[in-house]
């Protein structure tokens, strides 16, 4: 059965917004057991309070800087204390900083590198060590973008670490295939959530056009029907790789843009 996440214990990180909340809702809604990870505890508490309420699985927030180790490696420990194990990883939490290469600061680029890459890195490796100790397998899911294959303007940060990602997806591929763990790529078109509304008017800023030029032209321009990607199809790709059966689908990408970047 395609989805098929029940009973499962799924740690999800940037799950208190956008996609990584969808991804909960969905996971929670089709019986997984969810643990909610984000910098923002008060809102990961209240989504795992209302998954709980609503689905009746079993939910955790935790508090969680994906890019601290000490933290990552002990909110694991207390994942796999209260849960007995992971079975999915879901590595998603992310921001975007607009800027032009020559104006780039640097501080700014290291913190976008540690949150996507360092902190996908550190998750990954935390609960990998854990699926391998208890035996059970996993899935490693890794929040990719269309920008793991494509480049814009004013992102480099962002466009360098995700197409860094594909190469920890792969790498994760190769080295968890002895003990049952997959790992696969999603690659989201533009989204609307916190992290995109609020480039809209920086890009608008940094481009000299209008907002509603950023959306038509830079943002959905290259679609096939002019279409935002919704929360909801990314969930519904996460939940696919997270449940499926076999290891046949490793090291895969799948993007989910309206045909943007059509490979
Ligand atoms: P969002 O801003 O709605 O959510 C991101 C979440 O990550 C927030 O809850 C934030 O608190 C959390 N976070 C940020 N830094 C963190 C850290 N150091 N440790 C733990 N949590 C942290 O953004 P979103 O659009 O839902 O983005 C989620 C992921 O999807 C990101 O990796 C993003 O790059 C990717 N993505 C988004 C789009 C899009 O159009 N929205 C497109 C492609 C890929």
């Amino acid at each position: 059965m395609l989805g098929n996440v029940k009973g499962k214990v799924s740690l999800i990180t940037g799950s208190a917004s956008g996609i990584g909340k969808e991804v909960a809702i969905k996971f929670a809604e089709a019986g997984s057991n969810v643990v909610i990870a984000d910098l923002n505890i008060e809102a990961a508490t209240q989504v795992a309070g209302e998954l709980k309420k609503v689905y009746n699985v079993n939910t955790l927030a935790v508090k969680m800087d994906v890019t601290n180790e000490a933290e990552v490696n002990s909110c694991v420990d207390k994942i796999v204390n209260l849960f007995g194990k992971i079975d999915v990883l879901v590595s998603n939490a992310g921001i975007q900083t607009i800027a032009s290469i020559v104006d780039f600061p640097f501080e700014q680029w290291k913190k976008l590198f540690d949150i996507h890459v360092h902190g996908a890195f550190l998750t990954s490796k935390a609960c990998m060590k854990k699926m391998i100790e208890k035996k059970n397998g996993g899935k490693i899911i890794v929040m990719g973008s269309v920008h793991s294959f494509e480049a814009s303007l004013n992102k480099a940060a962002y466009i360098t670490a995700k197409h860094g990602l594909l190469g920890l997806v792969r790498s994760i591929a190769k080295e968890g295939a002895a003990h049952n763990i997959c790992s696969n790529l999603i690659g989201p078109g533009f989204v609307k959530t916190p992290l995109v509304e609020k480039q809209i008017p920086e890009q608008a800023k940094a481009l000299g056009i209008s907002e509603e030029e950023v959306v038509k032209k830079i943002m959905l321009g290259e679609t096939v029907d002019g279409q935002f990607t919704t929360t909801d199809d990314i969930a519904d790709v996460a939940l696919f790789f997270a449940g499926f059966e076999s290891n046949a689908l490793t090291g895969q990408s799948l993007i989910a843009s309206h045909g943007w970047h059509i490979q």
